[in-house]
């Protein structure tokens, strides 16, 4: 019989409890999100299953992260179905906390972890203090949950390079691991912000990843970086979209790829009605 999950929000007690799995020897995964899940979290659940002896996934809508204008109040919440997909999934302990827990002095004169450069570029550029929130509040979980291992999306594939550059410059000993895109049969990442979208824009917004795409066959044939990206940004248009970048990059330093680089990653994000969608082609050339 599988066991029942259980839910916590105070941080004492979720320490207290993972203590005494440490203490058994037992290892512990982490899938942080911030709910209203989806098979892209899943991928991530169920890997983190596998390799766990104790699975801990956590749901906090950070509003650090969130800019002054951003969907914070409108962000989907579905605490109730999140706990059955948590359930089926073989989550054993669900860090739910509230706002005032993580930030019991609120977050003006907080400790904010911030990595410089690479926070600035790309989705940096239109959601300034983004990573900076998303890096303290990755951090704090860190250092709550002490995992042995934490699971994250490629979807979010220049936050996964900022998580590891912190882990690496901070020397915070956890391992983690960065699971594919899982995507719609369309073709368009799956996200919970897709919910934002009707029908048609869903449908519209798969141009997301046909652009990526086509950027990738441009580019395996030899076009030059900068016009790649240039003819995106038009299809992107012409489909609907609003391009808020889209960039050929380096694959280990997320800076424009200048034209010798093989291993690179296009980056991309672009607007569908009030709607900031992202997606990414990591491609060797
Ligand atoms: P979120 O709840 O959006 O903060 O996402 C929580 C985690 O799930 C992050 O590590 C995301 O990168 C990951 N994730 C979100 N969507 C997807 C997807 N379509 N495929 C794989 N991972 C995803």
């Amino acid at each position: 019989m599988t066991e029942s999950l259980k839910v916590f929000g105070n941080i004492p007690s979720v320490r207290e409890l993972l203590e005494r799995h440490r203490r058994a020897g037992e290892s512990i995964g982490l899938v942080p999100t911030m709910g209203n899940l989806h098979a892209g979290h899943v991928s991530l659940l169920e890997a983190a299953r596998r390799q766990s002896d104790v699975l801990v996934a956590s749901i906090f809508i950070n509003p650090m992260q969130f800019g002054p204008s951003e969907d914070l109040s409108s962000y989907p919440r579905t605490f109730d179905a999140d706990c059955e997909v948590l359930q089926a999934s073989g989550c054993n302990y669900l860090f739910a906390p509230q706002v005032e827990d993580i930030y019991p002095l609120g977050m003006a004169g907080q400790t904010v972890v911030s990595l410089p450069h690479i926070s600035a570029l790309h989705c940096g550029k239109s959601r300034p203090a983004h990573f900076d929130g998303v890096c303290t509040v990755v951090c704090k979980l860190f250092n709550i949950v002490q995992p042995d291992r934490a699971w994250f999306g490629l979807k979010d594939y220049q936050q996964f390079h900022i998580i590891s550059r912190m882990v690496d410059d901070l020397n915070i000993p956890v391992s983690l691991i960065g699971m594919p895109i899982i995507r719609e049969d369309s073709g368009l990442a799956m996200s919970s912000r897709n919910g934002y979208l009707s029908a048609a824009e869903k449908h519209r917004a798969t141009a997301l990843y046909q652009s990526l795409q086509s950027a990738a066959a441009s580019l395996a044939r030899g076009q030059e970086f900068r016009l790649v990206e240039r003819l995106a940004a038009e299809q992107l248009q012409d489909a609907g979209m609003k391009p808020d970048y889209f960039t050929v990059c380096d694959r280990n330093t997320l800076l424009p790829a200048q034209g010798q680089e093989t291993r690179l990653v296009i980056l991309a994000a672009a607007w569908i009605s009030n709607t900031r969608l992202i997606d990414n082609l990591p491609l060797d050339l």
